[in-house]
């Protein structure tokens, strides 16, 4: 059975009328499924019975089933939802100062290997759908008013997955959450972080979407960035940076780069050169991001020396730079940590 909210308004429109009810019961349906996001087609308590009943036998429901929720001591929740299929996908929820950022995952596991990320040992297993997607965000708005007072404020396409080779449904999900029939959010809250799918990027351009864009770059050396990221042989250097090029020239907006500093793999002035050499042709600001360290890669993070050094490098060369210390890393929530245990210890 095909899940209810597989139909857009139209083809729900279309199922209505031809089952002799009036067409606005399809508005009904897709403001229950949508906006309030329920649990059963029994809740849809404004239709009439026999309408309930069709509902039931011809489409299914399914809604994430929560099956973990762990809380950092900085306050971050991660959230372990099982599928219908049985999968099993992490989201998690950062609060800081009065903003709360939920981020999302777009894929069961990831095909992509990078060799830092806990997500890779998974392996890809299928794309989310839009619904899995703008589901995890319901509830973790939910969950944000719950546990610290006001709706989410940010959402990062930035867990398990790589949101640009799920592009339909992530757009999809997208045009919900914005949509008033859904959580009307602002497109400006909202940024996906890719791996660096040049074909991808240029898309995201021409459908002007206008979604602030993030790369997890974590190297400037071409040739060594094929040896962390392997996305990069076919996706290389230059080609990204003409990509990222034609992204701003389209929409105007400035390019979040994201660098995970890792000990002696990243971290030298060297690598800040040619960082700082990559973000010359674009309007960019510098995420530098600490590593967690996991059983599953060897890596280490770099000393507060060298990433001071690094930090003093960049701004000499008036590039804007962040560094943020993940949060989440007593629970393995923070980047490049997500993947469940379970699975992981499963495959290996
Ligand atoms: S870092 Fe992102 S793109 Fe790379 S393997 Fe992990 S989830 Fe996939």
């Amino acid at each position: 059975m095909n899940d209810i909210r597989t139909l857009n308004i139209e083809q729900l429109s279309e199922w209505v009328v031809a089952r002799f009810e009036k067409s606005f019961r399809a508005k009904q349906i897709y403001e229950w499924v949508w906006k309030k996001n329920v649990a059963s087609f029994d809740k849809m308590i404004n239709l009439p019975l026999s309408l309930r009943e069709a509902l039931k036998n011809e489409f299914s429901l399914h809604k994430l089933t929560l099956a973990d929720k762990q809380q950092s001591a900085d306050k971050s929740i991660k959230y372990g939802f099982v599928l219908a299929d049985n999968h099993l996908i992490e989201t998690v929820l950062i609060p800081s100062n009065n903003r709360t950022t939920v981020c999302v995952s777009s894929q069961v596991g990831c095909g992509l290997g990078c060799h830092f990320c806990a997500t890779a040992k998974l392996g890809f297993k299928r794309n989310l759908s839009d619904y899995e997607m703008y589901e995890q965000i319901f509830i973790a708005n939910e969950e944000s008013k719950q546990h610290f007072g006001h709706p989410i404020s940010n959402i990062v396409w930035m867990g398990m997955g790589e949101p640009l080779l799920n592009y339909e449904n992530v757009i999809k999900a997208i045009n919900h959450i914005t949509s008033p029939s859904g959580l009307g959010m602002s497109k400006d809250r909202i940024t996906l972080s890719t791996s660096g799918i040049a074909e991808g990027i240029r898309r995201l351009a021409d459908d002007n979407i206008r979604i602030h864009l993030a790369i997890s770059l974590h190297i400037a050396d071409n040739e060594l960035r094929t040896t962390l990221m392997p996305i990069n042989t076919t996706n290389p250097l230059p080609q990204l940076s003409e990509a990222l090029k034609y992204y701003y020239q389209k929409t105007k907006l400035r390019i979040s780069i994201e660098y995970l500093l890792l000990n002696n793999i990243n971290d030298s002035i060297k690598d800040a050169q040619l960082l700082a050499n990559f973000c010359k042709n674009f309007p960019v600001k510098i995420n530098l991001i600490e590593y967690n360290s996991h059983a599953y890669a060897a890596y280490k993070k770099s000393n507060k020396e060298k990433v001071q050094s690094f930090i003093d490098f960049l701004e000499r060369k008036n590039l804007v730079v962040n560094l943020r210390l993940s949060k989440g890393k007593d629970i393995a929530a923070a980047c490049g940590q997500l993947a469940n245990e379970k699975q992981i210890n499963d495959k290996i």
